[in-house]
């Protein structure tokens, strides 16, 4: 974690991991009681690959060697500060005990008590035991049980409360209603109102990417047909480019490629449909594209941006949500986490003097 040195004297700390259809992203979050600074520390962000999004035991034993790397650098680094954990994952999680209900992708967590399951992996890991009762002030000599939370869930967090918010250029905007796309492998999907995440009555909304667009479609893992990420996702793009990779297609479109171009186009005409139908039903004020695909950038959004404003109901008579990419890119997740962990342990979180 270079650069630490630099960062004076945190009064909490926090790790994140972002769980995710085929890797671990994770890293180390700083919070400061002057001014309530949230800092990322990097290039700690440690990113794993894995493959064993069906054997659940192994993914919360992943999870737990790479948090106990992070602890003990966050520990080493400043003996006196508590340090929480928060995991993201790409799971519909209950929101009152961070239980994972159902994933599409992390067929291995399906219905799993995660936290439980996580801090006891660590505990057995670091010959530690797990702190009984809620996430707070935890001692060094015990695993505290982490806040777990929905991926997109997190991402949207750390875009709504760690980036300067949308100036209020339109006096007809009474709120700030952000919704948040990201697109990896599939699409997670998220709804902040004025910097609250909207997890819905079962913590199962923003999966917008189950959104039937194409009733005739291929089968989803989620159990119905045509789904709006099916045609959007990392997949869907390296497919219509004919590549390996949604990166490989990303990365020749933007050098030149006419192939790889043409289905970065095309995907971010789907993405655009998609939008108009949130946007029917959320009226947002902004958009917020995230996940690996979003680093397609202009390529992507200029043609959703079209796609959008040909299909938005009234469109000529009402403002046009804006679309524009994530600011904390492949962070967000573990980033959201980290923070949504401090804030649930009490600490006051915002954006005021993030960097
Ligand atoms: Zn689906």
């Amino acid at each position: 974690m270079a650069g630490g040195e630099a960062i004076a004297s945190p009064v909490a700390a926090a790790i994140g991991l972002d769980v995710g259809g085929g890797a671990v992203k994770a890293g180390g979050v700083l919070f400061h009681a002057d001014g309530t600074l949230v800092q990322a520390v990097g290039p700690g962000e440690v990113r794993v690959r894995h493959r064993v999004e069906a054997d659940g035991d192994a993914l919360s034993e992943l999870c737990a060697v790479t948090a106990r790397e992070l602890f003990h650098e966050l520990r080493s680094r400043w003996p006196q500060v508590p340090v929480l954990w928060g995991v993201s994952a790409a799971a519909w999680i209950d929101p009152g005990t961070g239980h994972s209900l159902f994933s599409p992708h992390l067929m291995g967590w399906r219905d799993r008590p995660l936290p439980q399951d996580l801090a006891q992996s660590l505990a057995r890991l670091t010959d530690r035991p797990v702190a009984g009762g809620e996430p707070g002030r935890p001692s060094p000599q015990t695993v505290p049980l982490p806040s777990v939370v929905n991926d997109a869930d997190a991402a949207a967090w750390a875009e709504a409360r760690l980036t300067p918010g949308p100036g209020r250029d339109d006096g007809r905007l009474r709120s700030d209603r952000m919704v948040l796309v990201a697109i990896g492998t599939g699409i997670g999907g998220a709804l902040v109102r004025d910097g609250a995440v909207d997890v819905g009555a079962w913590g199962m909304a923003g999966e917008y990417g189950h959104m039937t667009v194409d009733p005739s479609g291929v089968p989803c893992p989620c159990g119905n047909t045509g789904c709006w990420e099916l045609l959007v996702s990392a997949e869907a793009l390296a497919t219509r480019a004919g590549r390996a990779s949604a990166r490989t297609a990303i990365d020749e479109a933007l050098a030149g490629d006419a192939d790889c171009g043409r289905a970065v186009r095309e995907t971010g005409r789907w993405l655009g449909r998609g939008l108009a139908t949130l946007a029917a039903v959320l009226d947002p004020s902004r958009f917020v594209i995230g996940g690996g695909v979003a680093s397609a950038g202009e390529l992507l959004l200029a043609p959703a941006r079209e796609e959008l404003g040909r299909h938005l109901p009234g469109g000529h008579y009402r403002p046009v949500p804006s679309v524009t990419v994530a600011t904390w890119g492949n962070s967000a997740g573990w980033v959201g986490a980290a923070g949504i962990a401090l804030e649930r342990a009490g600490w006051s979180v915002s954006a005021a003097a993030v960097d």
